[in-house]
């Protein structure tokens, strides 16, 4: 019904069509930190899509280790998830990472990345480390840059090869995941926590975000900052009363949101519904 009134021009909203995520059409997916929390339950919501990925490449950095049993139980189901070995954090990992992803697509191109992987430290104002400030800036910031560059090419190749106008997820796309902790403006649930390492890796990963928007225009990739939300996830130390949003919903909103953007979207800043956050 959805793909019928498409056919027509007409937009309808997912939950118009009764499927949250059909607008999302990439062939080939790849999220960063996927063994658990929200990019865990990206895969999930990607396997479980009525057109879905033909390759959602499910990246963690210990892929052996208990913490990614969940992802191997849901890889033996899926034939479409493949678990590829990348530490965020190491460029050598990322650099194997990519190689292997080469190899899966047979000279396809990469139309989705999730630069998901992320990490917090409990410093306030008072107490922030040099070591927990960078530690969190390396995760934060220089591992979607690296993770970004490795990908380029695959990237650029998928823009390349399609024949749809304009810039879309389904085409070729980065996703960053920030946070609104980290707006200048909005300073989100300051008085729970400064976790300042935290605020100012997402402030820069912004950044990272507009730079690659504008840079990488000419190759009609969209880039993104996407605020997931205050997720119950292993991340939020917070009474998890103060976390509204599950992670299944918080998935299915951004998923839908990812469905819906275009070439005016790149650059921007948005949160889960795909409202528009102040810098
Ligand atoms: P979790 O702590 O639940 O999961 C974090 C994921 O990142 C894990 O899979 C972890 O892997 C992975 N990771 C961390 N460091 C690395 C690394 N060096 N290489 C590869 N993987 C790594 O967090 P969430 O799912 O809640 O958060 C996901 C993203 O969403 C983060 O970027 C976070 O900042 C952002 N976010 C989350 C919010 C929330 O309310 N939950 C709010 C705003 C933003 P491992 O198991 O190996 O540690």
């Amino acid at each position: 019904k959805g793909i019928a009134l498409e056919a027509a021009g007409i937009l309808l909203s997912s939950q118009e069509t009764g499927d949250n995520i059909k607008m999302l059409n990439a062939r080939s997916v790849l999220v960063t930190g996927s063994n658990r929390g929200i990019g865990l339950e990206l895969v999930r919501q990607l396997v479980g899509q009525s057109k879905k990925p033909e390759w959602i490449f499910a990246t963690c950095r210990d892929p052996k280790g208990p913490r990614a049993q969940d992802l191997k139980n849901l890889a033996d189901k899926h034939q479409s998830v493949k678990i590829i070995p990348m530490d965020t954090n190491d460029p050598s990992s990322v650099k194997a990472a990519a190689a292997q992803v080469t190899e899966k697509l047979q000279g396809a191109g990469l139309n989705l990345l999730i630069n998901n992987a992320g990490i917090v430290k409990p410093g306030c104002l008072e107490s922030e480390t040099a070591e927990d400030m960078s530690e969190v800036y390396k995760t934060n910031v220089i591992g979607p840059m690296i993770v970004s560059q490795a990908f380029l090419p695959l990237l650029r190749k998928a823009s390349q090869e399609s024949p749809q106008k304009g810039m879309s997820c389904s085409k070729a796309a980065i996703v960053n995941m920030s946070s609104e902790a980290g707006s200048i403006t909005n300073l989100l649930v300051f008085d729970l926590g400064h976790v300042l390492g935290y605020r100012c890796s997402k402030a820069a990963l912004n950044m990272l975000t507009r730079c690659q928007s504008r840079g990488w225009a000419k190759d009609e990739i969209l880039c993104i900052a996407l605020h997931p939300g205050i997720v119950k996830t292993d991340m939020i130390q917070v009474d998890q009363g103060q976390a509204p949003l599950t992670v299944d919903d918080s998935v299915q909103a951004m998923l839908k949101t990812l469905g819906h953007l275009s070439e005016k979207d790149s650059g921007t800043f948005l949160n889960w519904e795909g409202e528009t956050l102040p810098w």
